[in-house]
């Protein structure tokens, strides 16, 4: 660190995104990346739109906006694009925090919100997960802040039902809550139908993952009309051409290929659920995952010693140095034939460490 570093900011601990390694061809399931290549119909628009880039992108996204709203049947001012759905999240701690107004969300969850918190000077707490990983609702409901929940939760995969959001958003009708979407394509139910009864529920998606556009950085939140002009107010005073013309035409273009989008989830659902039981056959516990991921673990084998021997064998997967799931690995959920493949190397490895 330099010696100018704010004295703010000195205290940060940054985010650390999974690794993308470029010395060697590995099998990548540690960033809950897509395996299949965007919609060909994104790809078409995006480079139709590169032949514009002389000019600044559309502050408004009004084609994308446009297409999005009449895609989730909202209007179109109660949605707000981003430079990927971290973008949003950060604007909404900006936007709905402050030393009053802690944030609160999960010990075990999208490590990027504590960093969003202390990023923005704001205070937090974490709330533990039950024993079994879900999450409690009852301490949300109890405390004072704005709630920050990804569902199905980062790390674990583990869908909080609906009927439960419901519950929280009308208890705490005072506070904002936060429902971080990223991952509800692959089976869990969404949040954004509340978005038209409650005006203190903000639903975040992304088009990284179900819609394999993770390069494009694009990100959305939907919410009532007043909570969206009060995070367009955070765009406008940082970066108004946050997305750039070739993501918003790609999202246009993934958006009217939806079909593509589906069949591609349902694949990845398929496979996850072969995973699961591959992965229970071999002795592991598995997190009942409605996401892309599985967090696993095995009562005879060290988390970390997992993740080094899979990394030599060519494997990729995701591990936390943090408590509680330290002894765990995140396992993106590719292809059915990545997953053989992984539950071979795996089968290998095994039974070297057990031995
Ligand atoms: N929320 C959660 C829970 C995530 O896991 C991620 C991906 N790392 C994001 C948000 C951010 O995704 P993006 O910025 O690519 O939209």
């Amino acid at each position: 660190m330099s010696r100018f570093m704010s004295a703010r900011h000195a205290v940060l601990v940054p985010y650390t995104p999974g690794e993308q390694p470029k010395e060697r061809k590995y099998l990548k399931l540690n960033t809950n990346e897509s395996p299949f290549p965007p919609s060909a119909k994104a790809t078409e628009m995006a480079a139709a739109a590169a032949a514009g880039l002389q000019l600044y992108s559309d502050p408004e996204c009004r084609n994308l906006v446009a297409v999005a709203a009449k895609y989730f049947g909202i209007d179109r001012n109660r949605i707000i694009f981003s430079n990927g759905s971290d973008e949003v999240l950060n604007y909404a701690f900006m936007a709905f925090c402050d030393e009053g107004t802690p944030a609160l969300f999960a010990d075990i969850t999208y490590g990027f919100y504590p960093v969003f918190a202390t990023l923005n000077g704001v205070p937090y707490e974490e709330i533990p997960l039950k024993d079994d990983f879900s999450i409690d609702p009852e301490p949300y409901i109890g405390k004072k802040g704005t709630v920050f929940i990804a569902n199905p939760n980062a790390q674990t995969g583990i869908e909080l039902p609906v009927e439960e959001i419901e519950r929280i958003v009308s208890s705490k009708q005072d506070s904002i809550v936060v429902i971080d979407e990223a991952y509800v394509d692959f089976g869990a139910r969404s949040a954004v139908p509340l978005t038209e009864k409650y005006d203190n529920l903000l639903v975040v998606q992304t088009f990284s993952k179900s819609r394999s556009l993770a390069g494009a950085r694009l990100g959305l939140a939907i919410g009532n009309k007043e909570l969206i002009k009060d995070l367009e107010t955070i765009r406008y005073s940082t970066n108004p051409y946050n997305v750039n013309s070739m993501s918003a035409a790609a999202g246009i273009g993934a958006l009217l290929d939806d079909g593509y989008m589906k069949r591609n989830s349902g694949k990845i659902v398929e496979a996850r659920e072969y995973t699961k039981r591959s992965l229970e056959g071999l002795g592991f516990r598995v997190t009942d995952s409605t996401a892309n991921f599985v967090l696993a673990e095995h009562p005879h084998a060290d988390g970390k010693l997992l993740y080094s021997r899979l990394k030599e064998e060519g494997v990729l997967v995701r591990h936390f140095d943090t408590e509680r799931i330290r002894n765990w690995n995140r396992i993106t959920i590719g292809s059915m034939e990545m997953m053989q493949s992984f539950i071979a190397t795996l089968e290998k490895v095994m039974k070297e460490i057990v031995a």
